[in-house]
């Protein structure tokens, strides 16, 4: 079974300008909500893909309540443990997309989980999952007591053998590397978090930067460069990986769609080709689709057949 935690879920709520100026009042088109927060949108890309999996989270307030009513909507195992002391609320993002594809987000920090909430996931955590499932970490955690939550809670799965899948930023990737993930996906701001200088956007200063991380032992990296592609570092070797061209609406959401196809790929059994072209498509389909989750799989399998996929070491 594969599994994803979202400890800081959202309303996306997207707001559609013709174009956005400051300092004049600028007339929305149209506003859409929909759900937001990294683990649900993985969660969501996977039963796109077909895949059965379980959402963890916590979640407060009526704007929670509609984030557990969306995952359900989507057929998704809903395991958020949800509380309503009538204070606390669920965030709201604002996404502000403009016809250019442009997108600029004002994002609330969110509810700061108190440690009982947090030891009720856990526990429920700690009774679901089984040994050699797969585990997607997704988000900063910074709403979180426990700085270091993610690791806290691998320490707890230590022997049961998962598959831990890993996309965060900043101080929360820079602990949780130490616990050998399966697979991360940086972009380009993470990876030279990680490698501890900036990196130049040139293969070989990226590739370097990748073997510095060789002594976490963390079999699959994959660098992603937005619509320049990624490069990624797999057991079989390394791969510099173009996407095709598309007609781009918002780039939201496209690492999440990016981690969403090496899961189903790898889960799958998919070779690590198969698996990068799978999660080329799904990435690029998402940057064509005007929402912040979701995309069209048709799209998608016509998009794969133009991903061009290069070993270079
Ligand atoms: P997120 O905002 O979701 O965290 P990210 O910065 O982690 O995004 P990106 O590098 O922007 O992730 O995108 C992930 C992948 O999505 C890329 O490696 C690429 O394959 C695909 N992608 C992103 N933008 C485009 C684009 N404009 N055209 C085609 N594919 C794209
Ligand atoms: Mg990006
Ligand atoms: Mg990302």
């Amino acid at each position: 079974m594969i599994h994803t935690l979202t400890l800081n879920p959202a309303i996306d709520r997207i707001l559609y300008l013709s174009r956005f100026d400051k300092n004049i009042t600028n007339r929305i088109q149209k506003t859409v909500d929909t759900i937001g927060g990294k683990g649900t949108h993985v969660s969501i890309n996977l039963k796109i893909l077909g895949k059965e999996n379980t959402a963890f989270g916590i979640s407060h307030g009526k704007s929670g309540q509609k984030v557990i009513n969306m995952l359900n909507e989507y057929g998704i195992e809903v395991r958020f443990k949800h509380y309503d002391d009538g204070s606390r609320e669920t965030r709201t993002n604002y996404l502000i997309i403009e016809d250019t594809g442009d997108c600029t987000i004002a994002a609330e920090r969110g509810v700061t989980l108190k440690t009982e909430e947090l030891n009720e996931l856990l526990e429920d955590m700690k009774a679901t999952i089984q040994p050699g499932d797969y585990l997607i970490f997704s988000g900063d955690a910074s709403n979180s007591p426990d700085p270091s939550v993610y690791n806290k809670i691998l320490e707890m799965f230590r022997d049961r053998d998962l598959k831990f899948f890993l996309d965060t930023s900043g101080k929360s990737l820079k602990e949780c590397i130490r616990e050998t993930p399966y697979m991360i996906k940086p972009n380009l701001d993470e990876l030279s978090t990680l490698a501890g200088h900036p990196i130049a956007e040139d293969d070989a200063s990226i590739v370097e930067a990748i073997e510095s991380l060789d002594s976490y032992n963390v079999p699959i990296i994959a660098v992603s460069l937005g619509g320049d592609g990624s490069i990624v570092k797999a057991p079989e070797g390394y791969y510099r990986v173009h996407p095709p061209k598309v007609n781009v609406q918002n780039t939201i959401g496209c690492g999440d769609c990016f981690l969403s196809g090496f899961v189903y790929g790898l889960s799958e059994g998919y070779s690590i080709k198969d698996t990068i072209r799978i999660a080329t498509a799904v990435s690029a389909a998402t940057a064509e689709s005007k929402l912040s989750a979701g995309y069209d799989l048709e799209r998608a399998k016509e998009l794969k057949e133009q991903v061009t996929i290069e070993k270079i070491k």
